[in-house]
């Protein structure tokens, strides 16, 4: 199988190319033309499966299409936001973000507790696309006035699982509160517990499902 067969545009297979992947992981096999569609995802995977270019992919290729060169901010809305459990994984998915959209005119930040907030809302009020979170920070943003979301399009819940377990359901239940009900919602998780599973049902449209 190759990377050529997904449906995915010139300008990420150059960055795909660029980092040595010879052939798609099988969870990027699944997951790149279903995100691609439009579906709302579940993922059964772990770290280290490629999940992360999984998603983060076809996301950019679908934000892609309104991507925008202008300086003001007002023309950078949120239109993707990627909550994630920890400040590491926070980091490592927009570094893949970075890495994958080089070549798409796209603008990311990260957001996430323990260091301080002043640089992260100065990177805010100069307009992103894609917002990297932990759901903590992210509300902390919330209640400063820092974020919009009407714009948004697409949701992961990165290692969704690892979030239940470090007790952020409440969390994860006021972000949602504040997207539009219109968009596109994936969700990777390790397992797929009861409480995984509820958090689908109430949250995903008629998601495909995928694991490997
Ligand atoms: P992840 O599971 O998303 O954390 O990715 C694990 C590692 O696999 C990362 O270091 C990626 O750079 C790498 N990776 C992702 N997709 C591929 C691929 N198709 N071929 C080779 N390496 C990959």
């Amino acid at each position: 199988m190759s990377f050529d067969t997904l449906g995915l545009m010139p300008e990420l297979l150059r960055a795909v190319r660029e980092q040595g992947y010879e052939h798609p992981t099988p969870i990027q096999v699944q997951a790149i033309p279903l995100v691609l569609e439009g579906r709302d995802l579940m993922g059964r995977a772990q770290t280290g499966t490629g999940k992360t270019a999984g998603f983060t992919l076809p996301m950019l290729q679908r934000l892609a299409h309104h991507a925008n060169t202008s300086a003001s901010p007002a023309r950078h809305p949120i239109r993707a936001l990627i909550l994630t459990p920890t400040r590491e994984l926070a980091m490592q998915v927009e570094e893949s973000v970075r890495t994958y959209g080089k070549y798409i005119p796209l603008r990311s930040t990260t957001i996430f507790g323990g260091v301080n907030i002043n640089p992260q809302t100065k990177a805010l009020r100069a307009g992103v696309e894609i917002l990297v979170a932990t759901p903590g920070r992210l509300l902390d943003h919330q209640g400063q006035g820092n974020l919009n979301f009407s714009q948004l399009e697409v949701l992961v819940l990165d290692e969704a699982d690892r979030m239940l377990d470090m007790g952020f359901i409440r969390d994860i239940q006021k972000i949602l509160a504040l997207l539009p009900t219109s968009r596109q919602t994936l969700l990777f998780s390790a397992t797929f517990t009861d409480e995984i599973k509820q958090l689908a049902s109430k949250f995903l449209k008629a998601p495909a499902s995928v694991q490997i």
